[in-house]
């Protein structure tokens, strides 16, 4: 990254874990230092890369302590797998003439269908069903494939705020697997994140 993509990956990996202005400003004097270090750290990394690294940081530290003094590096290594993964789109491979999928989820398509969140929260609130409030939406997938749709402002599904559409099954069916889901969700902790 240039510097000028460094300030531009920056403001948006802040905007993932807003504590780390402040956790900057706590190191006083050497705030140049360690900026100077996240600079070099991450020189030869790709802005896209890094951008995806930051959102995929943020799904796998929810929750947790945000271990700032790490997440340069954090960012370098997922950044360079990424890099990886990209260089190498997966060829089609098949088995007994039958082709087999990288991401059984989306079958390489990058999208899934998902309720939309206006159906969640209807479930939620118990008033489902309702003529016209059953509807679905496309979500990009957390594979490979899904990072393309990703970049171009789709949300990004992940198994804790997006219920894929059990498409095989009945529609009463359906909608009782998501009644289901937001049930059990209401048992999760909520934001329970930690910031220093
Ligand atoms: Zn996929």
């Amino acid at each position: 990254m240039s510097p000028i993509e460094f300030d531009d990956w920056f403001d948006k990996h802040a905007a993932y874990f807003p504590g780390i202005r402040t956790w900057f400003g706590r190191q006083g004097e050497y705030s140049k230092d360690v900026e100077a270090v996240w600079r070099k750290d991450l020189a030869k990394c790709q802005l896209e890369d890094c951008l995806d690294a930051s959102q995929q940081l943020y799904g796998q530290t929810e929750n947790k302590a945000p271990f700032f003094e790490r997440h340069a590096r954090e960012v370098r290594e997922i950044a360079q797998n990424l890099r990886m993964q990209r260089a190498q789109p997966p060829e089609p491979r098949y088995i007994d003439g039958e082709q087999i999928f990288g991401c059984l989820q989306c079958k390489d398509d990058g999208q899934v269908i998902c309720w939309h969140p206006k159906v969640m929260t209807a479930a939620k609130a118990g008033t489902l069903g309702e003529p016209f409030t059953v509807y679905t939406c496309a979500v990009a997938c957390e594979c490979t494939a899904g990072e393309r749709y990703a970049r171009q402002g789709m949300p990004r599904y992940n198994a804790k705020q997006w219920r894929l559409v059990q498409a095989d099954l009945p529609r009463s069916q359906q909608l009782k697997d998501l009644e289901d889901f937001m049930e059990a969700s209401r048992l999760r902790p909520a934001n329970q994140k930690v910031t220093f």
